[in-house]
């Protein structure tokens, strides 16, 4: 039975702790494929069970993000699926190896279902399995969806998966910020490029998808023009960041709870330097990896490095 409803999508099941919701767009682009034809003009059951075997194969492929951000220590407890795809919502380490493998292991479920729906497809390996010769066709179908999912989702047009990779294996050489933004800038002409072949084409939803990535793209730049800025910011050394182990920005960088003087946290362990306000138990972002932790959690945290870090972290 369908659940709870949130920011407009349905709650249709939850499986090893992760809650898959369907936007309601969702619907409507189902309704429209099955109408114009997703597969055929004609058979509407075989347009249903493409749609359905799609809807399936995006969900592996999110569940490929969510599984393998867990299995770095990452959260990842929600799957969205939307008319352009689906979204994990994964919250990785924040390190470019962990956000790799959760990133590439999207599009390796569909590479490990391109070989299975080859085989069943196959005559000989298709009747094995009890189909018929109409189910093996189907197969075939599924299979041409699989190959057109990953060779889309694997262009080097950041937010696209390969985007998205390619932003980490540049993250292993360089500072995240200048890895995000040769992405960015790569996905800002990327998504021009298809927006200009849509408008060609004359094809509504490739347009739809290069408004998504150019959109993207640019936020992604923009992000990157922020990270740079924050590198900037001198550090305090000797204290860190429970998630990404950055150090905190030295200066008066925050607001006091109790009488609203810009203040530095981070000296005084934590009291306000102007009305001496214990702010320990206040939760705040890190201007790094933007996660929020309590004050005194940045105290805690060990200096196991041997070698002290610089502002860049
Ligand atoms: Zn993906
Ligand atoms: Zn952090
Ligand atoms: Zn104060």
């Amino acid at each position: 039975m369908f659940g709870a409803i949130r920011n407009g999508s349905i709650k249709l099941f939850k499986v090893f702790g992760i809650s898959v919701y369907l936007n309601w767009l969702w619907l409507i682009a189902a309704f429209y494929l099955v109408n114009t034809g997703l597969i055929s003009r004609h058979n509407t059951m075989l347009n249903i069970a493409g749609l359905l075997g799609l809807f399936s194969i995006v969900l592996l492929h999110e569940f490929g993000h969510a599984l393998a951000c867990r299995s770095v220590g990452g959260k990842a407890d929600t799957i969205v699926l939307w008319p352009l795809g689906g979204v994990a919502y994964v919250n990785p380490p924040h390190r470019a190896l962990p956000v790799l493998w959760t990133i590439a292991a999207g599009p390796l479920v569909n590479v490990i279902l391109l070989p299975i729906l080859y085989l069943a497809a196959h005559s000989h390996y298709g009747a094995d399995l009890g189909l018929t010769i109409g189910g093996q066709r189907f197969m075939g179908i599924l299979f041409q969806i699989d190959f057109l999912l990953l060779i889309f989702n694997m262009m080097p047009v950041y937010p696209l998966d390969g985007g998205q990779i390619l932003m980490s294996l540049l993250w292993l050489f360089m500072s995240e910020a200048t890895a995000l933004r040769i992405a960015a800038i790569i996905g800002i002409a990327g998504g021009g490029a298809f927006f200009l072949w849509a408008l060609q084409e004359h094809s509504t939803w490739s347009m739809f998808m290069a408004i998504f990535v150019l959109f993207n793209a640019w936020q992604g730049f923009r992000i990157s023009g922020m990270m740079k800025q924050i590198q900037q910011i001198p550090r305090r050394r000797g204290l860190h960041c429970p998630h990404c182990r950055a150090n905190p920005p030295l200066g008066p960088h925050w607001t006091c709870f109790h009488c609203r003087s810009q203040v530095d946290l981070f000296e005084n362990h934590a009291r306000c330097p102007s009305c001496g306000a214990d702010l320990n138990g206040a939760i705040i972002p890190c201007i790094d990896c933007r996660k929020e932790t309590r004050i005194a959690d940045w105290f805690t945290v060990a200096t196991v490095d041997p070698v002290e870090v610089g502002p860049s972290k």
